[in-house]
């Protein structure tokens, strides 16, 4: 089990660890500020480094199969830590944070159009929610004049935990049909966007919308009868 400290400071670049295992899948650590591909949002890059022996990069990062287990994926051909080495895992905070911008973005388009959402994907610079709406009904100008307003707004982002209970009784938070929000320990984490939106969500956000910067709607898609494909990128 990893101690997951982006869990609850998703601005923290690095942190001191020590190895658990490593192996040709990756290399385990027993606490993280890297962030494993779910949720729609891509695993972090970066580097992990040690006292006496050359850094180490981090291709990727993804989940393992117990739960909160976190594996840093190596390049091919790496050298394979030793259990009990101490390091310095770090991130590429760079792409960590146009990750987080437009990842928090998505919660603010999910707040403007109505009806289920049936899937999603943030990447580097580009982010898309499908929606489960009839017809032609959704206007591209319209959406990115709200998105950027709700932007420069700079509403306050954070995390609230709930108890399973308490999402049980009100089904309605959570959105995304797609995407299981984090559970079965007991709590679930929401993401509340003040006044905005407020669902499950276990990725990393910005503390307030302002930090997005302006955004806009490059293409909407028609995926199938109900199904359309919202496609945003960064505008600067
Ligand atoms: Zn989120």
């Amino acid at each position: 089990m990893t101690e997951l400290l982006f869990r609850n400071d998703g601005y923290l670049r690095s942190c001191a660890a020590r190895v658990i295992a490593a192996d040709e899948r990756g290399v385990r650590l027993d606490r993280t500020v890297f962030y494993p591909a779910g949720g729609g949002q891509p695993g972090d890059t970066g580097v992990l480094r040690f006292a006496s022996a050359p850094a180490i990069a981090i291709v990727d990062t993804i989940k393992g199969d117990g739960a909160d287990e976190v594996i840093h994926v190596l390049a091919p051909g790496s050298p394979l830590p030793e259990p009990g080495t101490g390091v310095v895992a770090e991130i590429d905070w760079e792409r960590r944070y146009r990750l987080m911008r437009m990842h928090t973005c998505l919660h603010l388009l999910c707040s403007i159009v109505s009806g289920a959402v049936t899937g999603g994907q943030v990447s580097d610079g580009r982010g898309r929610l499908d929606f489960d709406v009839p017809g032609s009904s959704l206007d591209k100008e319209a959406i990115a004049s709200r998105l950027n307003t709700l932007i420069a707004d700079g509403h306050p982002v954070r995390p609230r935990w709930i108890t399973d209970e308490e999402l049980a009784a009100q089904p309605e938070l959570v959105r995304t049909m797609s995407v299981k929000p984090p559970s079965g320990m007991g709590r679930v984490r929401l993401m509340e966007i003040s006044g905005v939106d407020l669902q499950p969500c276990g990725g990393t956000h910005v503390r307030n919308t302002a930090e997005i910067g302006p955004v806009a709607v490059t293409k909407i898609e028609n995926k199938g009868k109900q199904n359309r494909r919202v496609i945003l990128a960064f505008a600067e």
